[in-house]
């Protein structure tokens, strides 16, 4: 907590209306649909508001790309969408230069995609095949259960990291795992429940010792945190667009391989979309040089439009300045927890370092459960995370601060109020 506040203060309309007044990317939160409201809106990192524009970019595709270009569209536009997308998606939020990032299926399906692709190509110095893949014992179901899925599959073993649920993986527990066995190592780079944000390059470069390749998963991350997959020497990625990127229900997922793999990655899901020669129509699989090999079948056209207003304005704003506001949004809502909640026994379980945290906070409490649903009735829409986890997504460009301040005031006044 800034020193000069007291605890009085910092809860006061005026002080998040000052917070506010100051923030250089105010003005964003209007371009939102719904931003007139009351509502609270605490889960943008689990499903982003829509952006005005977006209204008009669906009804202008439907009337004009697809109602006038029909089929053609196929050629002039859509066949490349998932790979000029997948660039922009690089250039604006990953750090990744061209050629390296397409759009496509879920993150759960690019998991088994590149997991698959990677363990298959792993190979140890002596040219013996490497049999371990590493994962932490409290990252997303979805990554858990791909993993245990392909070990089970390929007679691989599954190495566990054995983390503390209130941060995440540090470089120690990684460095202690990965040898000569592991093939790949895959982690969230933002925790989905604590929020604690991993030191990627460091993670990267320890990986890179033992010879095994990493593979970050961004959901969490990316339009919330600056990512710099090139210049940490990343392998691959995957993430999701719906959360940060505002992409709509069900929007497609992005994966990143870096150049340097991929040609000699065979992905499982072979088929005609990833073909050098897909119109060849020919008998046998040859897959496609560069990204297009890991794409399987028709893209979801549909579900890359919306996406396209979000990274137009994260590339307006920059996103050392969405950082910027991130910190300083989660930086309030723990101060207001330490001011206002606290007394009613709730404790913060994430990473009290801004430098550690990614774009939202989880707030400890036994009664969190029945707390979340009368929050929702009330219009403030958090989430909850099992045990006892109310988790307080802030989307940079779309939450103000006096949001942030109404919505942890009604969390006291539930916790507060008979049962
Ligand atoms: C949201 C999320 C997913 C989601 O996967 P889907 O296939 O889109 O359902 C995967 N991993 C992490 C870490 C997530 O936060």
């Amino acid at each position: 907590m800034p020193n000069e506040v007291t605890r009085g203060e910092l809860t006061q309309p005026s002080y998040a209306a000052a917070l506010d007044a100051r923030d250089p990317l105010a003005a964003c939160r209007d371009e939102f649909v719904g931003a007139e409201s009351r509502l609270v809106y605490f889960d943008g990192n689990s499903l982003g508001r829509p952006l005005r524009a977006t209204a008009g970019r669906l009804a202008a595709f439907v009337e004009e790309e697809w109602g006038g270009r029909l089929i053609r569209g196929w050629d002039e536009r859509w066949y490349d969408l998932p790979l000029t997308l997948g660039d922009e998606v690089g250039r604006v939020c990953l750090g990744a230069a061209p050629g390296q990032t397409t759009l496509g299926d879920s993150t759960t399906v690019l998991l088994y995609k590149l997991v698959r692709a990677a363990v298959d190509a792993a190979e140890s110095t002596s040219g013996s095949r490497r049999t371990e893949v590493v994962l932490d014992t409290d990252n997303f179901p979805t990554d858990r259960y791909v993993v245990e899925g392909i070990a089970e599959e390929r007679g691989l073993t599954v190495r566990w990291i054995d983390v503390d649920r209130t941060a995440g993986v540090n470089l120690d527990q990684v460095r202690e795992v990965v040898g000569e066995q592991t093939a790949l190592v895959l982690l969230s780079h933002v925790a989905y429940r604590s929020g604690h944000l991993a030191d990627a390059r460091a993670v990267t470069a320890a990986v890179h010792d033992a010879g095994a390749l990493v593979l970050w998963d961004l959901c969490h991350s990316v339009g919330a945190v600056p990512v710099e997959l090139d210049a940490w020497g990343v392998d691959l990625a995957v993430g999701c667009t719906y959360k940060y990127l505002n992409g709509g229900p069900g929007s497609p997922a992005f994966a990143y391989v870096a150049q340097r793999h991929q040609d000699r990655l065979m992905q499982p899901i072979r088929g005609w979309m990833g073909h050098a020669d897909p119109f060849l129509m020919g008998p046998a699989y040859q897959p496609a040089a560069g990204m297009r090999r890991f794409i399987s079948g028709t893209p979801a056209v549909v579900g890359m439009l919306a996406m396209q207003d979000m990274l137009a304005l994260i590339d307006r704003a920059g996103m050392a300045a969405v950082r910027d506001k991130s910190r300083r949004l989660t930086s309030y809502a723990v101060d207001l927890a330490d001011a206002r909640l606290a007394d009613l026994g709730v404790t913060v379980a994430s990473p009290r370092d801004p430098a550690q945290r990614g774009g939202h906070v989880t707030l400890q409490h036994e009664r969190m459960r029945e707390v979340t649903a009368e929050l929702w009735r009330r219009d403030v829409i958090p989430d909850y995370r099992d045990p006892g986890g109310l988790r307080i997504g802030l989307s940079p460009l779309s939450t103000s601060f006096e949001e942030v301040r109404r919505g942890l005031e009604a969390v006291r006044e539930v916790l507060l109020s008979p049962r």
